[in-house]
């Protein structure tokens, strides 16, 4: 078997640098944002830049358009036009970097199953982004046979298109790939559906939509990592 992992959400604690990078930005542009709290911040970005992720993956919309649209959209409900988005786009980039972590216990369970098993990296993020993540964790790339950054190929999850390259990379069948990641649409249902088990990551808890019999979920590291050494 060869496990692939996602990156965002999954390895790497994206939401955890996203909400610091949020604070951040709050206290730096009072004037526009100091009536949220960083809760209600990061709600009104969410609700503004989740439907712009899915609209970038189905390729409806260029990753430019993303970048620039999810901070003056945000700036658009703010009801704060005369701000720069370019500025506060800026801003909350480097501050994001800043905030980098894994996800607690991740590390040690990667390592752990890269000990047994092939494992690669697998991830939707933008290209230049997520080269950095990776120079900042090298064990990731270390342990890594293969590491497909998908917008480099031109196909992102859950485009089949996607794990078709990511399955040639691996140089296996499909039904001999696990896919380890946190993201229902793109990660679940999109390995799914091009042949692979899959590992789906609920850190909030249990989940009850549905999986196929190829599936599992889990909501800590030690039982993935136990599962796949055993
Ligand atoms: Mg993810």
């Amino acid at each position: 078997m060869f496990v692939y992992f996602d990156l965002d959400d999954t390895l790497l604690d994206h939401r955890h640098a996203e909400r610091k990078a949020l604070a951040d930005l709050r206290d730096r542009y009072l004037a526009l944002f100091g009536t949220l709290s960083v809760d209600e911040l990061q709600a009104q970005y969410r609700a503004v830049s989740e439907p712009l992720w899915r609209e970038y993956e189905t390729g409806a919309i260029d990753k430019e358009t993303l970048q620039e649209r999810r901070f003056a959209d945000l700036l658009a409900e703010m009801e704060a036009p005369h701000a720069d988005p370019a500025l506060v786009r800026r801003y909350y980039v480097q501050c994001y970097r800043r905030h980098w972590r894994l996800v607690p216990g991740a590390q040690a369970a990667y390592e752990a199953i890269a000990e047994h098993l092939p494992v690669g990296l697998m991830t939707n993020g933008f290209a230049e982004v997520q080269a950095e993540k990776l120079k900042e964790f090298p064990v990731l790339e270390e342990r890594a046979e293969t590491v497909v950054v998908c917008e480099e190929n031109g196909a992102l999850k859950p485009d089949p298109e996607a794990f078709r390259h990511a399955t040639e990379q691996a140089g296996v069948e499909a039904d001999e790939v696990l896919y380890v990641g946190d993201s229902y649409r793109t990660d679940v249902e999109g390995a799914q559906n091009a042949g692979w088990r899959v590992a789906w990551f609920t850190p909030d808890g249990p989940d009850d939509r549905s999986t196929d019999d190829c599936s599992f979920v889990f909501d800590d590291w030690d039982t993935l990592a136990e599962r796949l050494t055993e």
